[in-house]
C-alpha cells in the first residue's frame, strides 16, 4: 500500500520513490566541526554546485530519484540546504531525525541533562516534533529516523533514542534505520526496537556490509526486519571488507531467498563539514570507490556477474525502499 513519506520538499508517496539510496549524507560533518568554522566556514554556493555535479548525472544516467539523508541532528544536519539540493537537482530527499552513536556523536548535551532530569520524553518530544510539524522551525518533516549504537554494545544512552524511536515510530507509522558499528549488534538492536513496540517491518538495520559472515546475517534476518549495504566502495576501513566480498555476500543472500530484505547505498557524504579530509595518500584505493556512482557502476555488474538477476537488482534499489516506505 502506498503512504505518504515526508521529503524536504514535502510529501510524496511511497510508490513514487523509485531508485532509492537508503543512507546517503548531502552533508556531514563529525560533531566539533563548528569550532573549526573560522578555518573552514561552509560555502553554501560551492557546495550546491558540488551536489548538483554528483547527483544530476547520476539522475540523468542510471534513474537515482531518491536518497535518504541519514545524517544524525548533531552532525550538521541541513533541511535548508538538502531542500535547495532537491530543488536544483529533483531528487527526492528524506531527512532523518535521530542522534548518533556514543563514540562519534555528541552525547554531551544529553549526558549533561541526564544527570538532572529523565531524557526520554526530551527526546520523545524531538522525535514527535521533527516527524510531525517540522525540523527546527521549518515545516520540514523528518520521514525517517535514525538511530545508532557502537561496536559490540548499545550503552545506555544510545538505548533512549531506540527506544524512543520504536515509541514513535509505532504511533506514526516513520520507518527506523540504524548504524551498527562495523555491522555489530544487528541483532541486539532487532530486539531492542520490536520489543519497544516497533514492527519489523519497519526497521533496517544498516551498515551490515560491515559483515562478511552470512549466518551473522540470517540471525538479523530472522527478526523479520530489513538490512542495508549502505557502505559499497568504502574498502577495508572502519571494519569495511572489499567490495568484491561485499558483492559475494549479497549475492549468498539472494540465493538463498532474502533479495526482497537487503537495500543498497554508500554512506558517502557529498560534501564534508569543516576542513576537507586530509587522506593519506596509501589510503586513497581503499576510498576511490567511495562515491555515489559506484552502486550502479561496479556493484549492480559486479553483483549480476555473481548470478544476481535483474528482477533482484529491482528489488533492491526500487520495491523495498518502496515496501519499508509504505508500510
Ligand atoms: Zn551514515
Amino acid at each position: 500500500m502506498a503512504k505518504i513519506v515526508n521529503t524536504v520538499l514535502g510529501p510524496v508517496s511511497s510508490d513514487a520513490l523509485g531508485k532509492t539510496y537508503i543512507h546517503e549524507h548531502i552533508l556531514f560533518g563529525y560533531p566539533g566541526y563548528q569550532g573549526d568554522m573560522t578555518i573552514a566556514p561552509f560555502d553554501w554556493d560551492g557546495s550546491l554546485k558540488l551536489c548538483i555535479d554528483v547527483i544530476k548525472p547520476l539522475m540523468d544516467e542510471y534513474g537515482l530519484k531518491t536518497a535518504v539523508d541519514a545524517t544524525p541532528n548533531e552532525c550538521g544536519r541541513d533541511v535548508l540546504f538538502m531542500k535547495a539540493v532537491s530543488e536544483a537537482t529533483g531528487l527526492n530527499i528524506i531527512p532523518a531525525s535521530g542522534y548518533y552513536y556514543e563514540g562519534e556523536g555528541a552525547p554531551a548535551y544529553f549526558k549533561q541533562r541526564a544527570g538532572m532530569t529523565d531524557i526520554i520524553p526530551d527526546v520523545l518530544e524531538i522525535f514527535r516534533t521533527e516527524t510531525t510539524k517540522g525540523i527546527e522551525g521549518t515545516d520540514i518533516k523528518a520521514g525517517v529516523f535514525k538511530v545508532a549504537s557502537s561496536k559490540g554494545e548499545i550503552t545506555p544512552y544510545e538505548e533512549v533514542f531506540f527506544k524512543a524511536a520504536a515509541k514513535v515510530s509505532s504511533e506514526e507509522g516513520i520507518p527506523i534505520i540504524t548504524h551498527t558499528q562495523e555491522g555489530t549488534m544487528g541483532p541486539e538492536q532487532a530486539d531492542l526496537l520490536i520489543a519497544a513496540g516497533a514492527d519489523p517491518k519497519r526497521i533496517n538495520i544498516g551498515h551490515m556490509g560491515g559483515s562478511t559472515d552470512i549466518q551473522y546475517h540470517l540471525e538479523v534476518l530472522s527478526k523479520g526486519v530489513y538490512i542495508s549495504v549502505d557502505r559499497c566502495g568504502l574498502q577495508g576501513l572502519v571494519g569495511c571488507p572489499w567490495d568484491n566480498v561485499r558483492m559475494m555476500v549479497i549475492a549468498a543472500l539472494c540465493a538463498a531467498g532474502y533479495a526482497d530484505r537487503i537495500m543498497l547505498a554508500h554512506d558517502c557524504a557529498i560534501k564534508w563539514l569543516g576542513r576537507p579530509l586530509p587522506i593519506p595518500e596509501e589510503a586513497f584505493p581503499l576510498v576511490e570507490n567511495w562515491n555515489w556512482r559506484n552502486v550502479f557502476e561496479n556493484i549492480v555488474p559486479g553483483l549480476k556477474k555473481l548470478g544476481v538477476s535483474d528482477e533482484q537488482i529491482n528489488l533492491m534499489l526500487v520495491e523495498n525502499p518502496k515496501r519499508f516506505f509504505g508500510y
